[in-house]
Formats: C-alpha cells, sequence, structure tokens
C-alpha cells in the first residue's frame, strides 16, 4: 500500500522544476498524499500551479514565510478545506547575494536578520501553525532541508551556514516540544545539487566537483533521492524517528583527509 495513502500534506519551498521541494511534492503525491503547495510571491506562481497542474488532489495558496498574516491565511485555508495536516515540508531559505560572495565577517544585520528569519524562523513559525492540526489527527511530520555548511565551512555558504545551524538547533527544540503530540521533526542535510537557491552561491560548481571527487560514492545526489528519504521521514517508515538530521549526501560528511 502506498505510504501517505489519505494523508494531507503542506508542501512550502518549491519554485520550479529542480527545486528539491518539487521532487518531494512528487513522490509524495505518487504515495498517496493530497497536498497543499505554496509559491512565495506572484513571480513564483505560475510556475507552482503549472507544475502542480500534473498532479491530483493538489491545492496551491501564497506563502511568504516573512508574512505572519499570509501564514495565518494560509493554515485557516487548510482547516477549511482539507479539515487537518499530517505532514509539512520546510523547504524555504534565502540569503542576500552579496552575503554569499563577500567574507563572512562583511555580512550586514540586515543581511543576517533576513538569513535566519527567512531560512530558520520560519519553520519555527510553521511548525507552531501546524501542530494544533497535525495534533488533532494523533500526530504528524515534519520535515526541513538543511546542508552540511551548519556545521562545517563551504565558500561562500556564509551566512547561509549560521541560518542552517540555526535550523538544525531548531529541529531539535521543536522535537521536544512538539514529540508528546505525536508530532516528529527532523531534518535532511542533503548533498549539493543545482537549483535555483544554489545558483547564488559562487563556486558552486567547485562545491560539486569536490562531491564527486571524495565522497564515498563519488557523485553527487538527484533530487528524487533526496525525495525517497523524505518520503520515509515523512511517512510511517519513519515513526520512531525524531530531532534527526539525516545525511543524504552519498556519504561526504564523513570524510576527512
Ligand atoms: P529552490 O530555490 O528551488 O528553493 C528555495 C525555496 O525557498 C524557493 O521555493 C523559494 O521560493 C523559497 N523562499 C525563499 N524566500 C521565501 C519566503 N520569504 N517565503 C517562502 N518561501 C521562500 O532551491 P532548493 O535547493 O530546492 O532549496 C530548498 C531547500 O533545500 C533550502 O532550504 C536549501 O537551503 C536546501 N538545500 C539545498 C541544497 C542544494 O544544494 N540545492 C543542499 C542542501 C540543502
Amino acid at each position: 500500500m502506498a505510504q501517505l495513502t489519505s494523508k494531507v500534506g503542506l508542501i512550502v519551498g518549491v519554485a520550479n522544476k529542480r527545486s528539491i521541494a518539487w521532487a518531494i511534492a512528487q513522490a509524495a503525491s505518487a504515495e498517496g498524499a493530497s497536498l497543499i503547495v505554496t509559491y512565495a510571491g506572484e513571480r513564483l506562481e505560475d510556475n507552482v500551479r503549472e507544475l502542480t497542474a500534473t498532479l491530483p488532489n493538489v491545492t496551491v495558496l501564497p506563502c511568504d514565510v516573512t508574512d505572519d498574516a499570509q501564514m495565518d491565511a494560509l493554515f485557516a485555508s487548510i482547516t477549511a478545506e482539507h479539515g487537518g495536516l499530517d505532514f509539512m515540508l520546510h523547504g524555504a531559505a534565502y540569503a542576500m547575494r552579496e552575503d554569499l560572495a563577500a567574507p563572512f565577517t562583511q555580512t550586514s544585520r540586515e543581511g543576517f536578520r533576513m538569513a535566519l528569519d527567512i531560512s530558520a524562523y520560519s519553520l519555527v513559525a510553521l511548525s507552531r501553525r501546524a501542530a494544533p492540526m497535525m495534533a488533532e489527527r494523533g500526530g504528524g511530520s515534519i520535515l526541513t532541508l538543511s546542508y552540511l555548511g551548519s556545521e562545517r565551512v563551504f565558500t561562500n555558504y556564509n551566512v547561509m551556514g549560521v541560518a542552517k545551524a540555526a535550523l538544525e538547533a531548531s529541529v531539535r527544540y521543536l522535537a521536544s516540544d512538539l514529540g508528546p503530540q505525536g508530532i516528529r521533526v527532523n531534518a535532511i542535510s542533503a548533498g549539493p545539487i543545482k537549483t535555483l537557491a544554489a545558483s547564488g552561491i559562487s563556486g558552486f560548481s567547485n562545491i560539486l566537483q569536490t562531491y564527486r571527487d571524495r565522497a564515498p560514492l563519488r557523485r553527487t545526489v538527484e533530487t528524487n533521492e533526496v525525495a525517497d528519504a523524505a518520503i520515509f521521514l515523512l511517512g510511517p517508515a519513519g515513526r520512531a524517528v525524531t530531532a534527526e538530521v539525516l545525511m543524504v549526501d552519498a556519504g561526504f560528511h564523513a570524510m576527512g583527509v
């Protein structure tokens, strides 16, 4: 039987067909889930509507994670139209381009605030709204997307690395808060993939090549491989896993010299 049959899931973070969140949306849909897929800003609405038109049982709604009123409206619509929520994928991240190029010491107060707000606090803000709906259904699963730059220094990853460290710590605190209600909170730390977000990191192709040269599997990962791991964490197979950062990176994280 499909792993997410009769489950309702919220997917935040689809920008285009290369988005990791899009691969996860497709996989969750194939496993039988009904989905609410959000877009951030009108510029992306057409893209997201066009992509999701290929899937059954999808509602498309706006969600800019810096806008509390929009997040409130999103969850009100989910309650009205779906009556509940079983899982949520958080794939939103943003840093100002200049902060991904200049030395880290040059990070501006505003750049730091924005990166941490959009890439880390948003998980807390969305989870707070999702949790009562999941609790009402006896539990749920929340998943976010991180990167090894949270623990190690990667050239030009800069403030995004700091945001990912905050994101992973937030996963643990949320897991502790929400666990008694049967809600699990996890992250996948994915290997580098050429997406819109990655295009903001100068020298990204060097990072990709380093993984091909040095990861135990001698390759990079694909979005559909991240999606397979996501289904494990979102679905019943991951029922005893929470507060975890699962590395889906061809093993690169384990390597020293
Ligand atoms: P992407 O550009 O397709 O996705 C990033 C998403 O963040 C976009 O959909 C964008 O609309 C959304 N976003 C930005 N600002 C937002 C806001 N204010 N409100 C709501 N959404 C907003 O790129 P991706 O690589 O698929 O990124 C998805 C997640 O995966 C990110 O958290 C990213 O850091 C993480 N990740 C990416 C890689 C990689 O190499 N691509 C590796 C590890 C982790």
